[in-house]
């Protein structure tokens, strides 16, 4: 597949812009596919292990005109990680936008939680990311240009109850997004952060009917938010609009987290 251009507004030939987007096969990241394509990108959807979802929504993608291909990576695996950017630059050219989503989640009293899952948290959520970044900044510092917008919760900033471990993830992706855009930003490289609310995917169906009415109870807005909301805020720290926009964290919850 080679890297497609197209025509700026002066007529001259523009490269299209790419985006990898991680844990992208369902879910946030998908959402956050459908838009970065309607939008016009190249996208690299990377998944873990629902390759068949993955390889729909690219054929989806496909069939609108867009530009789409999946990547398979374990983010917690730096060789796997290695190998997908090696693979998307090879596909697409380049990586003007790294989109970190991919995350896993557990609902556990704290007491119970053993080692092992609290050392799976970290690796997914956030040796994932220091994983995703290492591996794209080399040719984003070359160009001296790049955006890069990682997905906390907003559990990492206020923590949750029988998520501590999830908590403490998601927390530590809000201080890996502003040192690193504090150490990006000579190099005119922009780190964002979105930390959503309660949102209406895979990740809740663990959530029993009491504890979803009890934050909903919580949320002066009333609802859970949808894929496509935290799709917006992705695109919105990724856009030409946030120029100046960067270590920030937008965070749509609904009002729970103020
Ligand atoms: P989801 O529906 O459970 O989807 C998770 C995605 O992450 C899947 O595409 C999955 O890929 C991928 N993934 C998991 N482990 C991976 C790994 N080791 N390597 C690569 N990909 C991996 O979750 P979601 O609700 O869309 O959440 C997306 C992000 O938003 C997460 O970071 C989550 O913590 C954050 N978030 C979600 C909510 C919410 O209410 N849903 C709220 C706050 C923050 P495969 O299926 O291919 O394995």
């Amino acid at each position: 597949m080679k890297p497609i251009q197209n025509t700026n507004e002066a007529g001259h030939p523009a490269q299209v812009r790419t985006v990898l987007i991680t844990g992208a096969s369902r879910g946030i990241g998908a959402a956050i596919a459908r838009r970065f394509s309607a939008e016009g990108y190249q996208v690299a959807l990377n998944y873990c292990s629902s390759a068949a979802c993955a390889e729909k929504l690219a054929a989806e993608l496909n069939t609108r005109q867009g530009r789409a291909a999946v990547f398979q990576a374990d983010v917690s695996r730096q060789d796997q990680v290695q190998g997908m950017v090696e693979a998307v630059l090879q596909t697409f050219g380049s990586i003007d936008v790294l989109v970190n989503n991919a995350g896993i989640a557990q609902q556990k009293m704290f007491q119970d939680i053993t080692e092992a899952e609290w050392q799976r948290m970290f690796d997914v959520n956030v040796k994932g990311m220091f994983h995703c970044c290492q591996a794209v900044l080399p040719d984003m510092l070359r160009r001296k240009e790049g955006k890069i917008v990682n997905l906390s919760s907003m559990w990492g900033m206020v923590g949750a109850s029988c998520e501590v471990h999830y908590s403490a993830a998601k927390a530590a992706v809000l201080g890996l997004t502003k040192a690193l855009a504090k150490e990006l930003g000579p190099s005119r490289i922009q780190v964002n952060c979105v930390a959503p609310g309660l949102i209406s995917t895979d990740m809740n169906k663990a959530l029993d009917e009491e504890a979803m009415a009890a934050i909903l109870d919580e949320t002066p807005l009333g609802c859970v938010g949808a894929p496509s909301d935290i799709a917006s805020a992705v695109w919105y720290l990724a856009s030409d609009q946030a120029g100046f926009t960067t270590g920030q964290v937008l965070s749509p919850n609904g009002g729970l987290v103020i």
